[in-house]
């Protein structure tokens, strides 16, 4: 999951990193609030889950609390790479001397975590490593050793940074490890006229896997950017939508991954991955029918199940319940096999629906389903 530059904030500020003082508003009026509470003149921040946003017209500095009211209104509401604006981030202002990168991010082929920095910060860093890879320094993190004042030492010479922001590298890497986050970054971490060294932007990606470890931020509601996926999840639906045209059903995430290589190897796409589990239920299967149906992107439906606690002949009595209760609108292709198959195909064949068919193999199913999603 990633946080939001306010909710960033906050953590780097709890692990001891210097934040410019910042409240977050939904409404024009709360902006002009805090910018009066900040002393005036502030920068006021769409609060997006993309970066860019300085280019983009989202950070702009306000003179006064009438402006950042009126800042406040132009920016609410605006879209940011299609990302609707709720909120903004009404920041002190900082004069800035000079602008730095830092980050630390998961190196899964590596086993472990890779430090990028930069003397050459405030721009995107994929732009400065495209243009000029010699002004980004990549140094390996052992997780095991971590980022002692040694290795901060190493990561800074590397990228040219001053000495004095060793500090913040170890209090980042404690940001990582501490509050189980895939991705640290600040962009920029800049040295202020006035000697002072800030994160003035900064992203996080937690690990969803630790979410359970998360108690304090565990009453946070889970954020699904495809409408499809929150209504799976309501469901509590292992689903993830792709960008193909063949939805999938299987019981188990073994078994649903390789009927995905199975469409693609017979020529289509699939439109998604849905794992329903051990427990086949009628419940469970009209659910997931209804979700996958409701794709417009979808031609063709494939369940490929393969019997075992959860006989082929439950199954099979699940899909027959759930065509009572979902509109069937699109072909769907059955493969049944293991406990009980043949009493779960003998189930189907009563029922008799004219868009159900069904096939023997994994194989034949995907390239009857692929078949099917190309004529429809
Ligand atoms: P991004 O464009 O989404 O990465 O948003 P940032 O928060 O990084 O803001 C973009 C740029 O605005 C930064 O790189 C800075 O150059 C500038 N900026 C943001 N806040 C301040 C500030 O308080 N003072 C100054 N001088 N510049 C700022
Ligand atoms: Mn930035």
């Amino acid at each position: 999951m990633d946080l939001y530059e306010y909710q960033a904030r906050e953590l780097f500020e709890e692990h001891g990193i210097v934040v410019p003082r910042a409240e977050v508003a939904d409404s024009p009026r709360q902006a002009r609030e805090i910018a009066r509470r900040l002393g005036g003149r502030a920068v006021v921040k769409a609060q997006v889950k993309t970066g860019g946003r300085g280019k983009a017209g989202g950070v702009r500095l306000a003179a006064d609390p009438a402006a950042a009211e009126i800042t406040a209104r132009q920016i609410l509401g605006t879209d940011i790479k299609g990302h609707r604006v709720r909120k903004v981030m009404v920041a002190e202002p900082v004069d800035v001397e000079r602008e730095f990168y830092v980050s630390y991010v998961l190196d899964r082929a590596a086993g472990g975590f890779l430090a990028i920095a930069s003397a050459e910060g405030g721009t995107e860093i994929e732009e400065t490593a495209a243009l000029r890879p010699q002004a980004v320094a990549r140094v390996p993190v052992d997780p095991a050793r971590g980022v002692t004042a040694a290795k901060a030492a190493e990561i800074t010479d590397a990228a040219g940074l001053p000495a004095r922001t060793t500090d913040v590298l170890v209090r980042l890497w404690r940001v990582l490890t501490r509050e189980d986050a895939l991705l640290v970054e600040v962009n920029p971490l800049v040295t202020t006229t006035d000697g002072r060294i800030l994160a003035l932007d900064g992203k996080i990606t937690l690990d969803d896997n630790a979410r359970f470890r998360r108690t304090r931020r565990g009453a946070e509601p889970e954020e699904h950017q495809d409408p499809l996926e929150a209504a799976a999840a309501a469901r509590g639906l292992a689903y993830v939508r792709l960008d193909g045209e063949v939805g999938v059903i299987g019981n188990g995430a073994g078994l649903v991954m390789s009927t995905l290589d199975a469409v693609a190897g017979s020529g289509a796409r699939p439109a998604d991955f849905l794992d329903i589990g051990g427990g086949a239920s009628a419940r469970v299967m009209a659910d997931g029918l209804s979700v996958i149906l409701s794709d417009p992107a979808v031609k063709s439906v494939l369940v490929n199940v393969f019997g075992g606690i959860t006989a082929c002949d439950t199954v099979a009595e699940g899909i027959v319940a759930a065509l009572d209760g979902v509109r069937l609108t699109k072909p769907l292709i059955v493969r049944l096999d293991g406990n009980n198959a043949a009493q779960g195909r003998a189930i189907l064949a009563a029922r008799a629906h004219p868009l159900v068919e069904q096939a023997a193999t994994m194989d034949g199913a995907a390239r009857r389903a692929a078949e099917l999603a190309r004529t429809a």
